[in-house]
């Protein structure tokens, strides 16, 4: 059979001969190659730190293709591409397990704010919630070029949704197959796993046992569990101990998404979460969890003000709900509750607007200032009427300030915590958006291992890359090693830096010199590339 093979003629330049070869000899052109063919890309004079854990070494890192070749003391064979990382940090890009790409990843495929801090690896469908049946999704991801690695999980939320609506019942026998039967599509398309948001609407509709049901079937494809747990507040511990059965009745990892303790009354019960976890790990249950650095959360507004209960069945039943004076008042006072002792942090000031679908000029203001538009006075119980105002004009994004520092720190320190943004692929300008999109990562680096050394800067990249890629079993990522694909960031320790505020989220973050996807530059200190090497992955 005819064959063509490169070979290299007298140690200097290369040929390609057509030679006939016999059927089943294959040929392995570089063990013949006299000279070293340049690599595509060297990184000298980095502190590698490899994504382990363990301490930091000196040394260069050498890339082809799309795979790390070598890593010494000193490479000195010629390269196509130079970095000289000067002394800085050379470590594996950043995975982010908690991603919600989907809506931006289209419009802006180079997902600037993610790149820019050092992450090459987002991971879609969090909190129960993913494109519906996943696949088109995963090959629409395929034929866009983009800068960024992409992979998925399978949401519990929107397969209810696909098959029984947002109603409140236990499905049939049937319904519960069909939902299986989309759990199962979805793994095989590639899903890293299942994800639940049992917090949300049609999630919160779902009992354990069901849940327990669509787990199996991630399991059987080798998936992980990942929860936005039931209750983040008052009802924290019980959530953490369902989302440890959920793992353990499955039979498959779990893990505790953006882990966090709400509302001033329950601040320091993560130490009794982090023993709930520990205990469960001690009996052999996978139980782990990840999390953003910071004290506020965002999700959607209604989700965050309205009880469920007057969610059910979707907007214009809510909106009926709300127009009855009784079911009004009723609402109004579970409002009232979720602003003083849960998401409102005991005060309308604290719960912030970050884009409104029906007005753009609501972004950045807080319950207290809406209360104030509407002639009233920002009392608890006026936020909660403009908190139901908001909701009947439309769609809003929410911030909530409702955390505490010391639970945040406990949390992180914690060896089976991971670090994930829970972020979007934002446009910049758009909105007044959580910071944690932009400045997550880096804000770990410059706050918590700089700053505070709540953890050391080893163990803050092991959260960064190898942890969430043994997590979700991508075996060719996460650790900076020959053989690896080439995702790679250089930064600056003594620099990097969020730059996101609250205040002011459209602003990327410092001290990152150069990230590298599959092998390819596509951010060099100063500004994307027009490279697009990104990939789809797929739980292998
Ligand atoms: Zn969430």
């Amino acid at each position: 059979m005819m064959r063509k093979v490169a070979v290299v003629l007298a140690g200097l330049s290369v040929a390609t001969l057509t030679v006939r070869l016999k059927p089943d000899t294959t040929y392995n052109t570089a063990t013949y190659a006299q000279a070293p063919q340049p690599y595509d890309l060297v990184i000298r004079n980095g502190r590698i730190v490899d994504g382990t854990g363990s301490p930091w070494y000196r040394a260069d890192v050498a890339v082809r293709g799309d795979t790390i070749a070598r890593i010494a003391p000193s490479i000195s064979e010629p390269a196509t591409r130079v970095v000289d990382a000067n002394g800085q940090i050379v470590s594996p890009g950043f995975i982010d397990v908690h991603n919600h790409a989907r809506e931006n990843i289209f419009e802006l495929p180079s997902a600037d704010n993610y790149i820019r801090q050092g992450v090459t690896t987002l991971i879609e469908g969090p909190d129960g919630g993913s494109p519906v049946p996943l696949a088109p999704f995963l090959d629409k991801l395929d034929a866009t070029q983009k800068s960024i690695n992409v992979g998925s999980f399978i949401g519990q939320g929107s397969v209810r949704e696909a098959v029984l609506g947002t109603v409140n019942r236990r499905p049939t026998p049937a319904e519960l197959d069909k939902m299986r039967g989309i759990v199962e599509d979805g793994m095989k398309a590639g899903a890293y796993g299942m994800s639940t948001g049992l917090f949300y609407v049609p999630g919160a509709f779902t009992p354990i046992e069901e849940v327990i049901e669509l787990a199996k079937v991630a399991a059987r494809y080798g998936g992980i569990h990942i929860s936005h747990m039931r209750d983040e507040a008052f009802g924290v511990l019980d959530s953490v101990r369902e989302t440890i059965r959920i793992g353990e009745e499955g039979g498959l990892p779990t893990q505790v998404t953006h882990h966090k303790i709400v509302g001033p009354r329950n601040y320091g019960k993560s130490v009794e979460t982090l023993k709930l976890l520990e205990a469960a790990r001690l009996r052999g249950v996978d139980a782990t969890s990840d999390q953003y650095p910071y004290t506020a959360s965002s999700n959607a507004f209604v989700a965050s003000m309205i009880p469920q209960w007057a969610q059910e069945g979707g907007r214009a039943q809510m909106l009926a709900r709300l127009k009855n004076p009784a079911t009004r008042k009723e609402i109004g006072g579970e409002t009232v509750r979720i602003i003083r002792e849960e998401r409102g942090g005991g005060d309308p000031k604290n719960v912030f607007l970050a884009h409104c679908d029906f007005d753009a000029s609501m972004a950045g203001k807080n319950l207290a200032d809406v209360a104030r538009l509407r002639g009233l006075e920002p009392t608890i119980e006026n936020g909660a009427e403009a908190a139901m105002w908001i909701v009947e004009q439309g769609n809003c994004q929410g911030v909530f300030h409702a955390m505490s520092e010391a639970d945040l720190e406990r949390v992180m320190r914690h060896p089976a915590t991971m670090i994930a943004s829970d972020g979007w692929v934002q446009i910049l300008g758009r909105g007044v958006p959580h910071p944690r999109s932009y400045g997550t990562f880096a804000r770990v680096l410059g706050i918590y291992v700089r700053e505070r050394s709540v953890i050391t800067l080893e163990e803050a990249i092991r959260k960064m890359t190898s942890f969430p890629a043994q997590r979700l079993r991508v075996g060719d990522r996460g650790v900076l090693k020959p053989g690896m694909k080439a995702d790679i960031t250089v930064f600056d320790p003594a620099r990097v830096r969020d730059m996101a505020t609250f205040e002011k989220p459209h602003q990327y973050a410092e001290g990152i010199s150069s990230v590298i996807v599959n092998g390819q530059v596509v951010f060099d200190g100063k500004a994307m590339t027009a490279a697009r090497p990104g990939r789809v992955l797929r739980r292998q």
